[in-house]
């Protein structure tokens, strides 16, 4: 397995000050939706089963597979981990997807995305065996999802749903609106609301009047990656503000434009270079009535929906057939 590189550690880093949302002039309620939280929550439920799996003699398998210099990632990999060279070929990839496929103790296979230009990224997404795609992308569980079918579900939106759930968050009979159609995040997010009976209305760019719908969203889900874009005049009070967008700041200006007297932001773009914003204003986080920050809100999530899918995979194919 020289080529894919074998999991993993992995860290959530960032916590959540409610100081930094609500200013302290501004009176409001907004409850803070803390990613972080509920990510250690699922990552306990998900060690448990790990352990009762254990029990069982199956331990739960993932591999991640880059390629090439992977920059910003969640994924902490081990040094024994090594990455495959730029050059790899699809055809080569191909060869190493299908070695894991048949590989009993492999349960999880991630492809690190982006891929390199020259590589056929649908064709290797498409060769994960369906039973190991614990990040949900194979049209075999994009299908599955979308007929209300037990599915390994994209982390992302999963993450979202788990957020909206555990918070106690009414989901059916609200009109949920989605930012963005990828197939990553707006597209499948829209599926599992529509599945928990929410109303649902997706906007992309080429909706006309995005505030004619925003404006009505019980549950507003951002998923586009244009900083600040959903403003405040664009919110409906007291409405769930679910914050998908992860984008850097690294000019002061702007960052005083998102986050203005904002010291702690200030201080972070001087020590590290940059600072993230959502595609959510943090002025309309005021008026909403629950909002995930970023960092520390729906990002939080991904990697312990990804845990949780790796066991939900184990548990599927090798469950009942431990120790005997
Ligand atoms: P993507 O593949 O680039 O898709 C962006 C979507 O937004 C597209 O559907 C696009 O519409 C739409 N869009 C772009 N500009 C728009 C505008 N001005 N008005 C309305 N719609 C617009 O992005 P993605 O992978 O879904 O990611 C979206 C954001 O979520 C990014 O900031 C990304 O970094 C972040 N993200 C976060 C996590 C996490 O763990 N928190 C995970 C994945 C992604 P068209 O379809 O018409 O082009």
């Amino acid at each position: 397995m020289d080529r894919a590189s074998l999991v993993i550690g992995y860290r959530v880093r960032g916590k959540c000050d409610r100081s930094r949302y609500h200013g302290s002039e501004m009176k409001n309620t907004a409850r803070i939706l803390n990613g972080i939280e509920i990510a250690a929550e699922i990552k306990a439920e998900v060690a448990a089963e790990v352990r009762a799996l254990q029990a069982e003699g199956i331990t739960p398998g993932l591999v991640v597979v880059l390629v090439g210099h992977v920059a910003a990632s969640e994924i902490y990999v081990r040094s024994k981990v090594k990455t495959s060279a730029e050059s790899i070929t699809t055809d080569e990839m191909l060869a190493l997807i299908a070695d894991l496929n048949a590989r009993d103790e492999v349960d999880g296979i991630l492809i690190q995305l982006p891929l390199p230009g020259h590589v056929d990224t649908r064709r290797l997404l498409e060769a994960v065996s369906p039973e190991k795609d614990v990040d949900g992308f194979h049209p075999i569980n994009a299908g599955r999802l979308q007929s209300g079918r037990p599915a390994l579900a994209p982390c992302t939106p999963a993450g979202i749903l788990e957020i909206l759930r555990r918070s106690k968050l009414p989901i059916a009979g609200q009109h949920a609106v989605v930012l963005g159609r990828s197939d990553i995040v707006g597209k499948p997010a829209a599926m599992m609301l529509l599945n928990a009976h929410a109303t649902v209305t997706v906007c992309h760019s080429k909706t006309v009047d995005i505030g004619r719908y925003t404006r009505d969203a019980d549950i507003l889900v951002a998923a586009i990656g244009r900083p600040g874009f959903v403003t405040a005049e664009m919110v409906k009070p007291g409405a769930t503000l679910i914050d998908v967008g992860i984008n850097r700041l690294t000019d002061a200006a702007e960052v005083e434009r998102f986050f203005p007297g904002d010291a702690e932001r200030a201080a972070q773009l001087a020590r590290r270079g940059s600072t993230l914003v959502g595609d959510i204003h943090p002025a309309a986080f005021a008026l909403s009535g629950a909002f995930t920050p970023v960092p520390g809100g729906v990002g939080a999530l991904t990697i312990a929906m990804l845990m949780h899918n790796t066991v939900q995979a184990a548990k599927a194919r090798r469950g009942g057939r431990g120790k005997a």
